[in-house]
């Protein structure tokens, strides 16, 4: 019984995934024919943008693409610095 629910789920679940997946493709082409890759602001490593935190940085509103790993790095460097209980 089991067994016969799992066969029949499965298959499901595959074809909710790539039918998801395949609608996501759409929609991405719709936009541009690849994803739009950006160089990180700090490591220079390349990322999809949808991998990047864009942000505004200075008086000129230049965007800034920074990944994931290097807000990791600024986050612990600023914990690091600064006092959790006093703030400085
Ligand atoms: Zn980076």
């Amino acid at each position: 019984m089991l067994f016969g629910i799992f066969v029949i789920l499965m298959p499901t679940a595959i074809w909710l995934i790539l039918h998801l997946m395949s609608r996501r493709e759409n929609d991405s082409e719709s936009e541009g024919p690849t994803e739009a890759i950006e160089v990180c602001a700090i490591c220079q490593e390349e990322f999809p943008i949808s991998q990047l935190l864009e942000k505004e940085v200075g008086e000129y509103g230049r965007v800034y693409c920074f990944c994931g790993q290097c807000i990791e790095n600024l986050y612990q460097e600023y914990q690091n610095t600064t006092d959790p209980k006093t703030g400085e």
